[in-house]
């Protein structure tokens, strides 16, 4: 069982223990000690019990029973369905808060607290056009503020599962994002979401402007440029195309390895080698990752010859050890060594080779989720913008 549950039980069985001293104390000032007085307590004890002999299951059932639902009670109550939901039993959480729901005794922002626990019950369920009524009706006209941040952040993460990309941005702009940072990353990528649905329907007018905005909000929105870039390659303006790439640089070094395949392709397309050769000794001044390294040493190769292909890889590989960079280095040696020592350098290749194979390219800075292809949302942790290029020795 995870420690925040745990304590969560802990505190309930805290809370149930000083209502019920509370209680005791009230009968015994009254002198009215009642059969239902001690029952309560035996309940409590027996629930203590199964915590201390690790059945949380049966100490949480034992602790609901023993509770009465009314003012002084309803904190624990509502904490109690919560934990039914975060150990997964959310139709036990549905029926617990529902119930309270039903109860009289409830103030308007317990009410509403209690709102809030069933739309997240919901949500968890995946039955999100309950979860949205309730959190609407909150949005509109809750009292507590606390409460009515809860839930437009719980509004947004629903929108963001539906992918109404705008009216998640509706309900986050401005004051929301204002105080998030994250939230501010992820409504820049809501308008580049947008942007990429108005470049699939053939409007790359109103996308334009949703990149605007996206780097409005966040300017640092690698995949604003990322997606200026496409639509200045559609319209066939391979210099802004390039132009757009680099600005990607200054804005997260780290991204730099993503544009390297679209920018050879603009320069190429452009018949510009010269440009190209230019540009990626520019490059290489600044950050210089394997890939560009690699494309440097083809192209010298093709234009000046083998021997400065191998000078430059090796000079890189000094300063930055790459497996890439030894994996292509072997590559041309196989091209002009004689052949009984072929043998062994095809062995050390596979080698190399099967090390690299088993490496995913792309990393979530925020999760350590790994894979072969980026994703602007990371699919485990659901940030936007935290997967980014491996570097390294094993890496860019
Ligand atoms: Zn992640």
């Amino acid at each position: 069982m995870p420690d925040p549950v745990l304590l969560l039980i802990l505190v309930a069985a805290i809370g149930i223990g000083w209502w019920l001293g509370r209680m005791e104390r009230k009968h015994y000032r009254y002198r009215q000690r009642t059969l239902s007085g001690q029952h309560l307590s035996r309940d409590y004890f027996v629930g203590l019990n199964f915590l201390l002999n690790e059945q949380p299951d049966r100490a949480i059932e034992t602790f609901v029973q023993a509770l009465e639902v009314n003012g002084d009670t309803i904190d624990t109550h509502i904490a109690l369905g919560n934990l039914f939901r975060m150990r997964g039993e959310t139709d036990r959480a549905v029926r617990i808060h529902q119930n309270l729901l039903a109860r009289p005794v409830l103030t308007t922002q317990q009410s509403e607290q209690v709102q809030l626990e069933l739309a997240r019950d919901f949500m968890r369920l995946g039955v999100l056009d309950r979860a949205e009524r309730l959190l609407d009706g909150l949005v509109r006209q809750c009292e507590n503020e606390q409460t009515a941040t809860a839930a437009k952040h719980l509004m947004v993460d629903l929108f963001e599962r539906e992918k109404d990309w705008q009216a998640a941005l509706n309900v986050a702009l401005p004051q929301l994002a204002k105080q998030d940072e994250s939230l501010k990353r992820a409504a820049a990528h809501w308008h580049c979401e947008l942007a990429e649905q108005n470049i699939e329907e053939g409007s790359p007018g109103p996308a334009r402007r949703h990149l605007k905005q996206a780097l409005s909000i966040d300017s640092a929105c690698v995949r604003a440029n990322w997606i200026y870039a496409d639509i200045e390659h559609r319209a066939g303006s391979y210099r802004n195309e390039i132009r757009a790439l680099r600005r990607i640089r200054d804005q997260d070094s780290d991204m730099v390895p993503i544009t390297l395949a679209p920018i050879q392709r603009a320069f190429d397309l452009l018949d510009d080698e010269q440009g190209l050769i230019d540009f990626l000794h520019d490059q290489l001044e600044k950050s210089p990752y394997v890939s560009f390294v690699l494309l440097l040493a083809e192209r010298l190769r093709t234009r000046d010859g083998l021997e400065h292909a191998t000078r430059l890889v090796s000079e890189q590989l000094q300063r930055h050890p790459s497996l890439r960079g030894i994996d292509y280095l072997m590559d041309l040696y196989l091209k002009e060594v004689p052949e009984h020592e072929l043998e062994h350098l095809r062995l050390l290749k596979r080698h190399t080779e099967q090390l690299m194979a088993q490496r995913a390219r792309y990393r979530c800075k925020s999760c350590g989720f790994q894979g072969e292809q980026l994703y602007w949302h990371c699919p485990s942790c659901r940030q936007w913008g935290a997967i980014k290029p491996i570097t390294g020795l094993e890496g860019e």
